[in-house]
């Protein structure tokens, strides 16, 4: 498992780091699906979800983009509007599962009451910004598949 986050890690960065490079997805998909031996369409929809993300929260630094893809595989749907996201140890997670869940159209994580909660209160943490990914990739793969 440690080693798939480490796999990811590079998938995700070279996504972020090479979208500016392509006028359409499409190129930059099949450029990963070709380096990564992934299914271009899944790239697609992946690079599609997280240009998304970032009209939505635009000014994030690279980093922020690449935890929230790579933790995009380790989020749980548990209910209508309940996730639950694996912790990951390199990117600093003290526990080893957080709950997210939306009420009101406003999410919320168990990160914001637990250990360093005060700190990441103020911004979006990339537990949730995992779980909007994910719900955009489902709904995607509905559509192409
Ligand atoms: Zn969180």
């Amino acid at each position: 498992m440690r080693r798939d986050v480490r796999s990811l890690i590079r998938i995700a960065s070279y996504i972020v780091r090479n979208y500016f490079r392509y006028a359409v997805n499409d190129d930059l998909a099949q450029d990963v699906a070709d380096r990564f031996s992934i299914n271009p369409s899944f790239a697609l929809v992946l690079i599609e979800a997280f240009s998304e993300l970032r009209d939505s929260f635009s000014g994030k630094s690279g980093s922020w983009y690449i935890r929230a893809i790579v933790r995009m595989f380790f989020v749980k749907k548990v209910g209508r509007y309940a996730w639950v996201v694996e912790g990951i140890r390199e990117f600093g997670d003290y526990y080893p599962a957080y709950q997210v869940w939306l009420v009101n159209n406003r999410y919320h994580c168990s990160c914001h009451t637990t250990k360093f909660g005060y700190r990441r209160r103020k911004s979006i943490c990339t537990h949730v910004a995992a779980v909007i990914l994910s719900r955009k990739v489902s709904r995607k793969i509905g559509e192409y598949f």
